[in-house]
């Protein structure tokens, strides 16, 4: 019934998102594909493969979290007109069904590609969540080029014609990937090993940890849990004191208020801010998905080395 009375609606807004959009204008605007990606690490990588044959659109703004969100009258516009729509999978954009609900409105099902399709999955740890899986996986590089090179491939099935432009687009981007990688596979090696803990608001660093050598630890598994409710809280503040830990870190795309508490409980600071969900805001450091991992490494490395 709800969805019923939903669709007329969306289309309609559809309809009129189309009619005020730049479609019209001149320049070939048309020819160029129509790619959505569910949030922003997600179109920056299409962005590097598709570059100027495509119109990239980001349904979670950025900054914001992918695991919950209300889509706008627009979004539902972009997703209708979408030819591609990427997400993540693996149990990411899943709260409250936001993403599944957007492409049954818009009928747009067999358009979306899961890009975490080729990875292995990690599932979450705490009790009664084990048969779940850990969304996470572009936190390690290795993971991000398998997204990419599904990106390439349903790119390349859309537009057949400029096959050699995304392939090249591929190479020189996956090698900056790999070079990254190796970068913090060593850049890890300077933290003292009894201080290789991770300590974040989400646990959103399991994949990044297992990839670079670290511990992860957090206040809740996953944003979509209650967050900092007395247990946790405590726990947390166990680990931090039982491992001396030096430095606490906080991710751009949750509330800060609960790692502040953390931090004024336990004495050890927030060294930094760090990326898990979302790029930076465009113009500042991090906003892309190699510099928001570069970011994250150098940052990781210099909060718990004391460099
Ligand atoms: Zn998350």
């Amino acid at each position: 019934m709800k969805k019923m009375l939903l669709l007329p609606l969306s289309l309609l807004l559809a309809a009129c998102s189309n009619t005020a959009g730049s479609n019209t204008s001149i320049g070939g605007e048309n020819d160029k594909l129509h790619i959505v990606a569910t949030y922003s690490i997600i179109a920056d990588m299409a962005e590097n493969i598709a570059g100027d044959k495509a119109e990239v659109y980001s349904l979670v703004p950025v900054g914001t979290d992918p695991h919950m969100y209300d889509p706008l009258p627009a979004d539902t516009g972009k997703v209708s007109d979408a030819d591609l729509i990427f997400y993540n999978g693996l149990n990411l954009e899943t709260g409250k069904g936001w993403f599944q609900d957007l492409l049954d409105v818009t009928n747009k099902t067999e358009a979306a590609f899961a890009l975490s399709e080729a990875v292995t999955p990690i599932y979450l740890t705490e009790k009664g969540k084990e048969s779940q899986v850990d969304p996470h996986a572009w936190l390690d590089i290795q993971n991000a080029i398998k997204y990419v090179d599904s990106i390439t491939k349903q790119v390349i099935a859309q537009d057949p014609d400029n096959e050699a432009y995304y392939l090249g687009n591929q190479e020189k981007y996956v090698s900056e990937l790999n070079e990254l990688d190796q970068y913090a596979k060593e850049a890890v090696g300077q933290i003292p090993e009894d201080k290789r803990i991770l300590v974040t608001s989400e646990g959103a660093f399991k994949y990044f940890s297992r990839a670079y050598g670290l511990e992860s630890a957090f206040i809740w598994e996953i944003n979509t849990d209650s967050q900092g409710t007395p247990e946790q809280m405590n726990r947390i503040i166990g680990i931090i004191e039982d491992n001396s830990i030096p430095a606490l870190f906080l991710e751009t795309s949750v509330n800060p208020k609960t790692m502040e508490t953390i931090s004024a409980e336990t004495g050890v600071p927030i060294y930094s801010k760090i990326f898990t969900d979302s790029v930076a805001k465009a113009g500042e450091e991090g906003d892309t998905y190699l510099g928001m991992m570069k970011w994250n490494i150098d940052k990781v490395v210099e909060g718990l080395s004391g460099l």
